[in-house]
């Protein structure tokens, strides 16, 4: 439903939550975030309002590297449980994506997935793109390539949200009939599915056009097409208040 994603200075996790604060009108069943901290994977997923996320954050130390995702969750396939909620993570909790959306084919793909030995924690439809994301990282070491590959796998309406410890300054985003926003800053970037999530922060932004990926580090956005070729984007000025 809701989708954040920040690189930069700042530590993620407060960018994060008070992304998803700015998201809240929209409606959601469960709320949750993933952060890197001191280049391990940290993640906090609850049911309910994000006030149940900012309590579960509050009962912990809440130390952030400046690269985090958050996500707050409309549930399609599976009940709003703690286990359901976004992001979803690998057998090996490197990686951790969020979803907005339906995968259509996921059924088929988790099949063949747990024929290849991967276990899953969730009902969802999205967590066979953390696992399918874990083995063409593998393959390649690459994010960006590994969810390229991923995106020409799934069928259905996705934004798709990704970060991996292998590559602690890149945020890596997808998106196919779903919407996503970059929002460019001076030494950090943000996106999100909608403007709203980083206005407070920065009016410049980039609409990503359809079957697009996109690289977000804290100085550098890198768009492609699902086959690695540079896509064209829609850049603009947000001047409307929040
Ligand atoms: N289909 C996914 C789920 O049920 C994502 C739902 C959403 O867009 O929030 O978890």
């Amino acid at each position: 439903c809701g989708i954040v994603g920040y690189v930069g200075s700042r530590a993620a996790l407060d960018v994060a939550v008070d992304g998803l604060a700015r998201l809240e009108y929209r409606g959601y069943d469960s709320a949750g975030i993933a952060v890197l901290s001191g280049g391990k994977l940290e993640l906090e997923k609850r049911a309910g309002k994000l006030a149940n996320l900012r309590s579960a954050l509050d009962e912990r130390p809440r130390p952030s590297d400046g690269i985090g995702i958050g996500h707050t969750r409309w549930a399609t396939h599976g009940p709003p449980t703690d286990g359901n909620a976004h992001p979803h993570t690998d057998c090996a909790r490197s990686l951790a994506v969020i979803h907005n959306g339906i995968i259509e084919n996921f059924a088929t793909l988790r099949r063949d997935l747990e024929d290849r030995g991967h276990a899953f924690a969730s009902d969802t439809d999205t967590e066979v793109t953390a696992h399918l994301l874990e083995e063409h990282y593998a393959r390649t070491g690459d994010l960006a390539a590994a969810m390229r590959a991923v995106c020409r796998l799934l069928e259905g309406a996705f934004t798709l949200v990704a970060i991996h410890t292998g590559e602690p300054e890149l945020v890596v985003a997808a998106r196919r009939n779903s919407p996503l926003v970059v929002g460019r800053g001076i030494g950090e970037n943000f996106l999100a599915s909608d403007v709203a999530a980083f206005i407070a922060y920065t009016r410049d932004a980039i609409e990503l056009g359809q079957d697009q990926v996109v690289e977000l580090r804290a100085d550098s956005v890198r768009v492609t097409d699902y086959d690695g070729a540079p896509a064209p984007v829609r850049e603009y000025h947000v001047d409307w208040d929040a």
